[in-house]
C-alpha cells in the first residue's frame, strides 16, 4: 500500500512572523500521523524553514524552479540552490503558473528533469480548466500535462515523481470534485504512469488539490487513487492543515 503525503502550498503568503507561528503550531501537533507532511513556502522563506525545521518530521520545499542550472536568468533559482536549503520537494506546473507566467507542458517538462537530477522530489501538478471539463476534455487534457513530462524524464525515473490532480475550477473556490469525480481522473492518470512503467506506477503518489479541506478530506483520501493533498488556503492555518493531515488513514 501506498504512503500518504500531504503538502501545504503556500503560494505567495507569509511573513516571517506569521511562519513562525504558523510552522510550530505545526509541528507541535504532528504527532502520531500516518500521513507524511510538507510545505512549499515562498523562496526566501527557505532558509527560515531550514533553520526552524531540520531535523523534525516536516518537510518543506519550494513552488517552482528555473530549468537552467545556473548564469544570466535574472530572477530565477536553480535547483542546486533550492537543494542548498535542504528543499525535499518542489512543486512545478501549477495551472497558476501555467496560466500567469505562460509555462509550456514542456517547460514543466524540463524543470522536472532539473529536479530528479538534483535530487529532489518534483510534485508535478495538472488540471483542466472548468472550460474544458464541460468539454469533456478532462482526460485529455492532464494526459497531455502529464505525457510531456514522462517523455521527458523516461520510465527509469518515474519512481521519483509526485503527481497533484488540481482541478482548476477547484482551486480557492471552495468548489471540490467529488471523491468519486477525483478518483475518476486519478484512476485515469495512474494507467498512463502504468503505460510508462508498470512498477513504477503503482508507488507513485497521486494527490488531489482543490479546495481540500478538514471536512472533506478524509472522503477524498479514503479513494483507492488518492494518496493525500496538495492545499493551498487550508495549510495557512496550523490547526485546518493539521485536521488534514490527520484524516489520512
Ligand atoms: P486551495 O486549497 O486554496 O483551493 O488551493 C489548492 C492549490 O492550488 C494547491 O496547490
Amino acid at each position: 500500500m501506498r504512503s500518504k503525503l500531504v503538502v501545504g502550498n503556500w503560494k505567495m503568503n507569509g511573513s516571517r512572523e506569521a511562519n513562525a507561528l504558523l510552522l510550530t503550531g505545526i509541528l507541535a501537533g504532528l504527532a502520531n500521523a500516518k500521513a507524511a507532511a510538507a510545505v512549499c513556502v515562498p523562496a526566501p522563506y527557505l532558509y527560515q524553514c531550514h533553520d526552524l525545521l531540520q531535523g523534525s518530521e516536516l518537510a518543506w520545499g519550494a513552488q517552482d524552479v528555473s530549468c537552467q542550472p545556473s548564469g544570466a536568468y535574472t530572477g530565477e533559482v536553480c535547483a542546486s540552490m533550492l537543494q542548498d536549503f535542504g528543499c525535499r520537494y518542489v512543486i512545478v506546473g501549477h495551472s497558476e503558473r501555467r496560466a500567469y507566467h505562460g509555462e509550456s507542458s514542456e517547460l514543466v517538462a524540463k524543470k522536472t528533469k532539473a529536479l530528479i537530477e538534483a535530487g529532489m522530489t518534483p510534485i508535478v501538478c495538472v488540471g483542466e480548466t472548468l472550460e474544458q471539463r464541460e468539454a469533456g476534455q478532462t482526460m485529455e487534457v492532464v494526459n497531455e500535462q502529464l505525457g510531456a513530462v514522462l517523455d521527458k524524464i523516461g520510465p527509469d525515473a518515474l519512481a521519483s515523481i509526485v503527481l497533484a490532480y488540481e482541478p482548476v475550477w477547484a482551486i480557492g473556490t471552495g468548489k471540490t470534485a467529488t471523491p468519486e469525480m477525483a478518483q475518476q481522473v486519478h484512476a485515469g492518470l495512474r494507467e498512463k504512469l502504468r503505460a510508462c512503467n508498470a512498477a513504477s506506477a503503482e508507488k507513485v503518489l497521486v494527490l488531489y488539490g482543490g479546495s481540500m479541506k478538514p471536512d472533506n478530506a478524509a472522503d477524498l483520501m479514503a479513494q483507492p487513487d488518492i494518496d493525500g493533498g496538495l492545499i493551498g488556503g487550508a495549510a495557512l492555518k496550523a490547526a485546518d492543515f493539521l485536521a488534514i493531515i490527520h484524516a489520512a488513514k
